[in-house]
């Protein structure tokens, strides 16, 4: 299996080559050549796997570089009950995405049970053990520069603490994320594990990575690696979970499954695209946003236009504040035919704070199944209270976007799976506004906030990120 560039003109390379890296040499996002097809027979025969078998049964078809026991080891290693502990009462931890039926036809899929309590651990569980692997076999070592503003940072930093051949430099905004999510950054103790908080916000982090990135003999030298969501090794782990769920609300490959997916960053809903592609029999996925709502424009009207940073808004699900979707490059390259020359003539108008006008496409963009809404604070607040009343389940504020949306998007007879994306507990002061009380919190989280912290406070400055890393290594 080789992997493309949406641009065009990069090499097409295999899946280790890619592993470390974040954007192709011409500014594009990696996709497989083609989309392995899993037949009817195939789907049977996946039905009654565990995780690890599934998760080893789709990934196999995507990972040929990696010899299939090693890749088999890796992924056994990655998806334990132990990682994915912090379920719900009467959850099976084993299942490691469990499903929670809400009633008839409504369910949502766990993803948040491990270290983090966010659904990025899915992925950066895997990348860490990847990275781990991979550099072991060439000798080299990554030092990995991120820009976080809370739930990237922590699930990278949990994946990669303690790793041969790997240290983690994450930048985040001093002050600026809530008390827990800093304490969970920060209470590693790690020594390859390097917290800075920037005195600014989290563009000016994300403007010192991509200077420090932007500077070609620094990056070499220092061998400045990414984890950054267009990164294809977490795309690629995500798929596995739409399979998941879809199994465990069917009971034969008949039938067909919708799935709603609080988005940012177009990540998570990209590999259910990738999943329905490979054959999965997905009907809606409904693409969820909040009051950042470019990509539900897009859907709605075939525009795309990008806000830029100054107009994003910050919300009570700041995980989706995104100012552009940087995974969105994926699906559009598919809408398009495969066309690098287009998809380069609309990001041309992007990169250059333009849009573009995909109208004459809507009709396809049925034939993938998409669709989209959008919600606010308001209905978050109002979705979580009625979820609790209605099924005594608390929700997170990301997943009651996901939730708002598939409510009203909803079809008779369809099971529609609404991806859980956090647990309530880590956004503490918006469910005390929904809902009056503090969240349940797992037991072995209690207190972090308490745990000595370590961490250096730095200026926005790319001279200073720069000297601490050489300092640092
Ligand atoms: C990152 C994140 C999202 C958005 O996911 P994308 O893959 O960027 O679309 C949604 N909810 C939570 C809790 C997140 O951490």
């Amino acid at each position: 299996m080789k992997y493309i560039s949406t641009r065009g003109q990069s090499p097409a390379l295999n899946f280790s080559e890619i592993l470390l890296g974040g954007l192709a040499p011409d500014g594009g996002l990696y996709l497989p050549e083609t989309y392995p097809q899993f037949t009817d027979a195939d789907l049977t025969s996946m039905r009654g796997m565990n995780y690890r078998d599934l998760a080893f049964a789709i990934l196999s078809r995507l990972i040929d570089d990696i010899p299939a026991s090693d890749l088999k080891a890796i992924i056994d290693k990655t998806y334990t009950a132990e990682v994915y502990s912090f379920t719900r009462a009467g959850q099976n931890a084993e299942d490691i995405t469990p499903i929670l039926k809400l009633e008839d036809n409504l369910y949502l899929l766990s993803l948040s049970n491990g270290p983090t309590l966010a659904f990025k651990d899915m992925a950066m569980q895997l990348l860490g053990n990847l990275f781990e692997y991979v550099l072991a076999k060439t000798g080299e070592t990554t030092n990995i520069l991120g820009a976080t503003s809370g739930d990237t940072g922590s699930a990278a930093e949990y994946a990669m603490r303690g790793k041969k051949g790997v240290r983690v430099f994450m930048l985040s905004p001093h002050k600026k994320m809530s008390r827990f999510q800093t304490a969970q950054m920060f209470s590693l103790q790690d020594d390859n594990i390097f917290n800075i908080a920037v005195n600014g916000v989290f563009d000016d982090c994300q403007d010192m990575v991509k200077a420090v990135s932007n500077d070609a003999a620094f990056k070499a030298k220092y061998k400045i690696g990414a984890v950054n969501s267009i990164n294809w090794g977490r795309i690629v782990a995500q798929v596995v979970y739409y399979f998941k769920g879809y199994f465990a609300v069917t009971k034969n490959n008949t039938q067909k499954v919708d799935f709603a997916v609080p988005s940012g960053n177009f990540g998570n809903v990209c590999a259910g695209h990738i999943a329905r592609m490979m054959g999965l029999p997905i009907d809606k996925l409904i693409v969820a946003t909040n009051e950042n709502d470019v990509l539900d424009e897009f859907f709605k009207t075939g525009v795309y236009k990008p806000r830029g940073s100054a107009n994003t808004y910050h919300t009570s699900s700041p995980s989706m504040d995104i100012s552009k979707a940087s995974n969105f490059e994926r699906f559009v390259f598919d809408l398009v035919g495969k066309d690098s020359a287009k998809v380069r003539e609309l990001w041309a108008s992007v990169d250059k704070g333009g849009a573009f006008d995909l109208a004459m496409l809507m009709p396809k963009l049925a034939d993938y199944g998409f669709v989209s809404g959008s919600s606010n604070h308001a209905n978050r607040m109002q979705t979580i209270r009625e979820t609790k009343a209605k099924y005594g389940v608390v929700i997170d504020t990301h997943t009651a976007d996901g939730l708002k949306v598939a409510l009203e998007l909803r079809q008779a007879n369809t099971p529609m799976v609404v991806l859980e994306t956090a647990l309530p507990a880590k956004f503490e002061d918006a469910l005390v506004e929904a809902l009056g009380v503090v969240p349940p919190r797992p037991y072995s989280l209690k207190g972090i906030e308490n745990l000595p912290q370590k961490f250096t406070v730095m200026e926005a400055s790319t001279d200073e990120i720069k000297a601490y890393i050489e300092k640092n290594i």
